[in-house]
């Protein structure tokens, strides 16, 4: 069985911009499963030398009945069950809203490794952000930029000793 990632956050934090950066062209064919997960992409990820399967939580932007609290709920559950390991990505330019601090709190309860990321870190623009973070309880976040590819070092060196 290989070793399984999730990528967990409120929408627009950069999650999918970092699931396609692990994953590139590897992207596996989405699972038309009922429940959470066809909400979720999947994928095998590479890097460096590590490969393992990566999980994007892609659906919290579909419109249904449900609110966003409960699908965000729901996904990052079923994420937490399911997955070896968690990133759990907040936007360090927006800063840490309620909704973010409300999932540390389901973060900090999860029996599985959780990895704390500000991502959007490029620049001066994500500094304040990345210190609010520190503020989840969720140990030291590492700075990410999903996007420029910065932190994959400190990402490695979390998933390095799990898998
Ligand atoms: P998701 O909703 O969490 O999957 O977020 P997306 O991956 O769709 O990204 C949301 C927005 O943030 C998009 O406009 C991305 O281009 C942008 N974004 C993602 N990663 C970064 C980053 O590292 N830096 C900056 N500045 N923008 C980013
Ligand atoms: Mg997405």
């Amino acid at each position: 069985m290989s070793f399984t990632l999730a990528i967990v956050g409120r929408p627009n934090v950069g999650k999918s911009t970092l699931f396609n950066r692990l994953v590139g062209k590897r992207l596996a064919l989405v699972d038309d499963q009922p429940g959470v997960t066809r909400d979720r992409r999947e994928g095998d990820a590479r890097l460096f030398d590590l490969h393992f399967r990566v999980f994007d939580t892609a659906g919290l932007e579909d419109v249904t009945d449900d609110s966003l609290e409960a699908r965000m709920r729901r996904q990052t559950e079923a994420a937490i069950e399911q997955a070896d390991a968690a990133l759990f990505l907040v936007d360090a330019r927006a800063g840490v809203t309620p909704l973010d601090a409300h999932f540390a709190d389901l973060m900090r309860r999860a029996r599985t490794p959780v990895l704390l990321a500000a991502n959007k870190c490029e620049g001066k623009a994500g500094e304040p952000g990345l210190y609010e973070a520190f503020g989840l309880g969720l140990g030291e976040p590492i700075a990410l930029s999903a996007e420029h590819g910065l932190g994959m070092d400190e990402l490695y060196d979390f998933l390095r000793p799990l898998i």
